[in-house]
């Protein structure tokens, strides 16, 4: 008999799939799964709601240690409250997606969520997708995937996003604005953008979701323990 591994780690850069991929995998072996961007994205959203700005490091880490976040899957998206607080419609707006990686990069706010991703994943059979999942977050996770794909398809398949979300963009803008969150989140001095050494690379540019997903079931399977 084999046994899968029971923490999955999905790390990559912004649009490359991780969610949907973490989503589809979770439905598929009946797991829990985050998708830790929406966390970043919640305290971002709730200090531009409340007037705090963005570069007042104190206030936005001591909102971020104060508030509290739920992020619940339901089937294809995940239903995110703060402070009971249904938040969801509002995580992908613009101006999050602008200030989100300045907050995420400060340390006090990383510290809060990485507290509670631990605790969330403490239960087992969950996979967590982000950019420090297989590095900060969980470094034992028993699978970890480093999800890419080029520039371009990523940039498409955001730009798609936000046109179904009623949103007018441009391939243009989505390329720059991709390009721009993955520098800031690479270059950043607290648990940047980057592979675990252990992690299996999984580039996606060339392929559909199913693929996509079949792909990541076979490096799950190879990491499986046999049992006697
Ligand atoms: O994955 P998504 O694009 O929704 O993430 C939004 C932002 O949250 C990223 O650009 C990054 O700045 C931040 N993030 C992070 N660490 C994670 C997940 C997301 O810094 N584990």
């Amino acid at each position: 008999m084999s046994i899968l591994p029971r923490t999955i780690a999905i790390d990559g850069p912004a649009a490359s799939g991780k969610s949907v991929l973490a989503e589809r995998l979770a439905d598929a072996l009946g797991y829990f799964y985050l998708d830790t961007g929406l966390m970043y994205r919640a305290v971002t959203n709730e200090a531009l709601t409340r007037g705090i700005p963005i570069h007042a490091q104190d206030a936005v880490t001591q909102l971020a240690e104060t508030i509290e976040i739920n992020v619940v899957p339901l089937e294809h998206h995940c239903v995110v409250t703060v402070n009971g607080r249904d938040v969801s419609d509002e995580l992908h707006r613009p101006e999050v997606d602008r200030n989100v990686s300045a907050v995420s990069a400060y340390a006090g706010v990383r510290r809060a969520m990485t507290e509670q991703q631990r605790r969330i994943a403490e239960r087992g059979n969950v996979i967590l997708a982000g950019r420090d999942i297989g590095t900060v977050v969980l470094p034992n996770a028993e699978c970890k995937i480093f999800l890419t794909a080029s520039v371009d398809a990523r940039a498409v398949r955001r730009m798609k996003d936000r046109l179904a979300r009623g949103q007018q963009v441009t391939w243009q803008e989505m390329r720059a604005e991709i390009l721009k969150r993955d520098e800031f989140d690479s270059s950043r001095s607290v648990a940047p953008l980057r592979a675990a050494d252990d992690a299996v690379y999984l580039d996606n540019s060339d392929l559909t979701i199913d693929e996509t997903v079949q792909r990541a079931l076979e490096i799950l399977q190879a990491r499986a323990q046999v049992t006697a």
